[in-house]
């Protein structure tokens, strides 16, 4: 699009080769930095998206996950606030905790629990977000909150933890597909083309309040890893795990708000994204 680009990343979770390409670009410039700290650059758009999303990574040092959304959400909005950028806050379906509203609105407050093992997510991403609206009240920041639903794609870390990656990488390499707690509990699942797609539209739109950003294909995580299981490896066997504590039982976005608001609605359908991101795990299969 002839933009300048800077990409800030401590790679706690990322690696430089999911950048690798464009190394070398005029446009393109790659620093080692964590959110935590200041950072002094001249821009006139923000897109923050740091934190582990992944429950395994950020519950393995969960006082860091609530640093990164906090200290690294007030330094993101300083920044903005002193060159006058608009800053898109990446924010989560975790807001909503285990909803007792099915499906999500943007309207809803959430159901979280403030001292359970994922507080330090969900937690840390409401304070984020209600630091964007305060420096927008106070200091006339311009913002723009996207919720994020579970995605997925090409480039994920094999290491990631999360079911989706998990569930192919298993079935790629011949091992039990492992679904936690019966597999009863609900996931909506975008590919993350479409996330990419919708978080561009809301920061050029002129709406700032939340918008969900998600895909409401809904699928039980049981259902799920049968799908998985079927397309990349009929004679995977399927494990039974404990259910993590505080998993959330279901969650599926209502979109009306991004359809309206922004003009977004996904394009992919989920298993179209899986048979991609199949593709990609098969390609790094030797580095697994
Ligand atoms: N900040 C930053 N880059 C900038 C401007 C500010 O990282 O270009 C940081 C700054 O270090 C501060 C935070 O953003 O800790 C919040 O900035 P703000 O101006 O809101 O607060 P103040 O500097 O008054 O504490
Ligand atoms: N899950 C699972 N097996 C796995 C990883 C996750 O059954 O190997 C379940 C997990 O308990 C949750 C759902 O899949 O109910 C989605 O988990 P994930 O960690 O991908 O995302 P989140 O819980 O943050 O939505």
């Amino acid at each position: 699009m002839g933009h300048f680009v800077i990409v800030a990343d401590n790679f706690f979770t990322g690696f430089k080769r999911n950048v690798q390409h464009w190394i070398g670009h005029p446009n393109f410039e790659l620093i080692r930095h964590d959110v935590v700290d200041p950072l002094m650059v001249e821009v006139d758009q923000i897109y923050h998206l740091a934190c582990p999303a992944s429950p395994p990574h950020y519950q393995h040092n969960p006082v860091k996950t609530i640093k990164t959304s906090m200290m690294g959400t007030i330094n993101m909005l300083g920044l903005a606030k002193r060159t006058k950028a608009r800053i898109l806050l990446a924010s989560t379906s975790e807001i909503y905790g285990d909803p007792e509203e099915h499906p999500q609105k943007e309207t809803y407050w959430g159901h979280v629990n403030p001292i359970g093992i994922r507080a330090c997510y969900d937690e840390g991403k409401r304070i984020a977000e209600t630091l964007a609206y305060e420096y927008q009240r106070k200091d006339k920041v311009e913002v723009r909150v996207v919720r994020i639903f579970n995605t997925f794609g090409p480039r994920m870390n094999p290491e990631d933890g999360r079911v989706v990656s998990n569930f192919i990488v298993q079935a790629l390499k011949g091992e039990q597909l492992t679904v936690y707690g019966g597999g009863k509990q609900t996931r909506s699942f975008q590919y993350v083309h479409d996330l990419i797609d919708g978080m561009i539209k809301l920061m050029n739109s002129e709406y700032s309040q939340p918008v969900n950003v998600g895909n409401p294909e809904e699928y039980t995580i049981g259902q799920f890893a049968e799908a998985i299981r079927d397309l990349v490896n009929p004679k995977a066997t399927i494990a039974d795990l404990p259910m993590p504590k505080d998993d959330p039982q279901r969650r599926k976005p209502d979109i009306t708000r991004a359809k309206t608001e922004i003009g977004w609605e996904p394009r992919f359908s989920v298993m179209q994204g899986v048979e991609e991101t199949v593709e990609y795990f098969k390609s790094i299969v030797d580095i697994l």
